[in-house]
């Protein structure tokens, strides 16, 4: 375990972002870092992983910088790096939720909760938990009991809450997302929208599974991160798994992308069906001529057809 992968963000004023990711961009690769930081007006969020050495350097580097100096960082040991390469780009954005007018989370955002505060509000029957990431997310792994909006992206939150106010208008609502930022906005977009008593999970699903009184108690599943592991514990008081296999319903938990390029949709498949249906979400997507699934096991145009009629006939 001599890795690490890091999570933070921080929203405070970068003046000019392009500048800064550029230099970002010059240090973080004389420390050997990999992984996605963005920069905006708005502030930086980045998750990377790197040596324990160079991921020291690194958080000592942003918290040493007046603009960082509040950032917390959610640590995770590895054995190795968890992505392949390194962006550090400019954005005019942290968080896609493409509000007509934007929200700065230093003049309007919900209370914070502490995980044991957070677990609490769980079991609280005047309160509803608002799942605030994408399906995908969700369907590996969510809190127990939480609402999952009927929505693929996260920025289509807004107008599902609108269309379903009713449900929530007189509860009290907690908002969770993966590490904290998008509930940052979110939770002070709702009270914006009129919602009286908004409350979000302070560092987010992450810091939950790492606080040890909870320990990651009434979260079932994996927590979805954007990075090659996919998935990570959370619970370790009673974990169930709550993924379903896409064809067969079964109890899964391994994500794979389409082998036809032009789907790539990010479905839950047992390594049995990944390879009956040559990594495609569909027969549709199976027999798209620039499947990947063919190509990487460099299947005949013969045998490809053998397993499309097999596929068709089952
Ligand atoms: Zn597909």
């Amino acid at each position: 375990m001599n890795y690490r992968v890091l999570l933070y963000y921080n929203y405070t004023k970068i003046e000019d972002p392009e500048t800064f990711a550029k230099e970002h961009l010059a240090f973080c690769r004389s420390l050997g870092i990999k992984g996605r930081i963005l920069v905006a007006p708005e502030g930086i969020n980045g998750t990377l992983s790197g040596t324990k050495t160079a991921t020291d350097r690194y958080m000592q580097q942003l918290l040493s910088d007046e603009r960082f100096k509040d950032t917390y960082f959610k640590i995770d040991e590895s054995d190795r790096h968890a992505f392949k390469k390194l962006f550090v780009r400019p954005r005019t954005e942290l968080v896609a939720l493409h509000l007509t007018e934007d929200i700065d989370p230093h003049q309007l955002t919900g209370k914070y909760l502490e995980p044991q505060a957070f677990r609490t509000a769980l079991l609280a029957e005047d309160t509803v938990v608002i799942d605030a990431r994408n399906d995908y997310e969700y369907e590996l792994g969510h809190f127990r009991g939480a609402i999952r909006p009927e929505i693929h992206n996260f920025r289509e939150l807004p107008a599902w809450i609108r269309e379903n106010k009713e449900q929530f208008m007189d509860k009290k609502i907690v908002t969770y997302c993966t590490g904290g930022i998008r509930c940052e906005k979110f939770s002070g977009w709702l009270l914006r929208e009129g919602f009286e008593d908004v409350a979000q999970l302070h560092g987010g699903i992450a810091a939950y599974g790492k606080d040890e009184e909870t320990r990651g108690e009434f979260w079932d599943g994996k927590m979805y991160v954007f990075d090659e592991r996919i998935g990570v514990e959370i619970n370790q008081v009673d974990k169930k798994v709550v993924g379903k296999e896409w064809f067969d319903g079964t109890p899964c938990e391994r994500y794979i992308n389409c082998s036809n390029p032009e789907c790539n949709r990010q479905f839950l498949v047992s390594e049995e069906n990944e390879e009956k249906y040559l990594g495609a979400c569909s027969i549709e997507c199976a027999k798209h001529s620039n499947n990947r699934y063919v190509k990487n096991h460099q299947l005949t145009a013969s045998e490809w057809a053998d397993r499309l009629n097999f596929l068709e006939k089952a």
